[in-house]
């Protein structure tokens, strides 16, 4: 049986800069990634807020280069889904839907992904007109009438996106004002195919085989009115994916995984990095910064059981 070093679970920015930092430290390193490198990262088309790129970059190709680089120095990726773990023994394992690892500490990498609505029916419109990332599937809506719900950044990112794509773009929100910035904001008022929905609910969706249409309650009034439209992209914020170690992990009142700016968990051994750790600020350019940091405190807690 190989004990590794350390076991890195997702392969976002986070988990390659942990990777990175870790495998030129001389540790055995595996992350263990379920899909595509680079995490929700990877969905963004145009990344401008991270520094070295004067032109911005594209997340799918960040991602695959953060990959690369941290390969270079011999980090393994395991593509496989996380089953279990047990983080209190020593070594730790780590089940998989590809094999058991085990290593002499984890660090948790595994970000955050988009709120669901919570409704009927949309799990069954998922793929089929309702969709959570805008920049992944809007091609898919070229010409036709879509929605998005929120009222953050996302939220208005996306509706700008889309009214390239769209024939009309509807931005549905619960409150009379967005919390996105002015600039974003204003820069989509511009738009002349989008219609701002204000106090509404997303309540019911409905359509034969794909969605057709979307069905809202006033938050003020109570009354219930339906939208014509193909497509729904939910954009009201995210939760972190923290299933796998609620129960045995800090976690915060969001369900965030307890740990300061050494990324220490309330686990010895256990590192939280990225967004899935409670912090001020998730973005790309934090979260590489915790993957820099978890190395150290790694390397610390291993020459102490050494
Ligand atoms: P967010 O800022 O948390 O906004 C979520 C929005 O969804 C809010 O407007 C909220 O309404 C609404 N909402 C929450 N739960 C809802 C529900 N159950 N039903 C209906 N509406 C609901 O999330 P985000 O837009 O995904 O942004 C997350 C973070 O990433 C933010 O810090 C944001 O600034 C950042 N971000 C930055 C950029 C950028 O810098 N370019 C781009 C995207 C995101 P209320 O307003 O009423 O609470």
């Amino acid at each position: 049986m190989e004990i590794l070093d350390t076991v890195i679970i997702g392969g976002g920015p986070a988990g390659y800069s942990a990777a990175l930092y870790c495998t030129r430290a001389g540790l055995s390193t595996v992350i263990v990634e379920k899909m595509t490198p680079g995490g929700q990262m990877a969905t963004t088309t145009q990344i401008d807020n991270y520094p070295g790129f004067d032109e911005g970059v594209d997340g799918f190709e960040l991602g695959d280069r953060m990959r690369k680089g941290a390969e270079r120095f011999g980090a393994k990726t395991h593509y496989a889904d996380v089953t279990g773990v047990s983080l209190t023994e020593n070594p730790k394992k780590i089940a998989t839907t590809n094999g058991d690892l085990y290593a002499k500490t984890v660090i948790i990498a595994t970000g955050a992904a988009p709120r669901e609505l919570g409704i009927a029916d949309e799990q069954r419109f998922r793929g089929k007109g309702v969709g959570y990332c805008a920049t992944c599937d809007g091609m898919f809506f070229r010409g036709k009438t879509v929605a998005v719900n929120g009222g953050g950044n996302t939220a208005v990112e996306d509706a700008m996106f889309l009214s390239k794509l769209c024939e009309k773009v509807y931005l549905i929100h619960r409150r009379d004002a967005l919390r996105a910035s002015r600039a974003e904001v204003q820069a989509l008022e511009k738009a002349p195919n989008v219609e701002f929905v204000w106090n509404k609910v997303v309540t019911g969706l409905e359509g034969a085989d794909k969605l057709e249409k979307i069905v809202l309650q006033d938050t003020v009034t109570k009354d219930t009115t339906t939208l014509d439209a193909q497509g729904l992209f939910v954009a009201i914020g995210r939760v972190p994916s923290t299933e796998l170690f609620k129960d045995v992990l800090k976690t915060d009142a969001f369900g965030y995984i307890e740990a300061d700016e050494t990324t220490r968990t309330s686990i010895p051994g256990v590192f939280a990095v990225g967004d899935v750790r409670t912090k001020p600020l998730r973005q790309v350019v934090t979260a590489v910064s915790d993957g820099a940091v978890a190395s150290k405190y790694v390397e610390e807690f291993l020459t102490a059981q050494a």
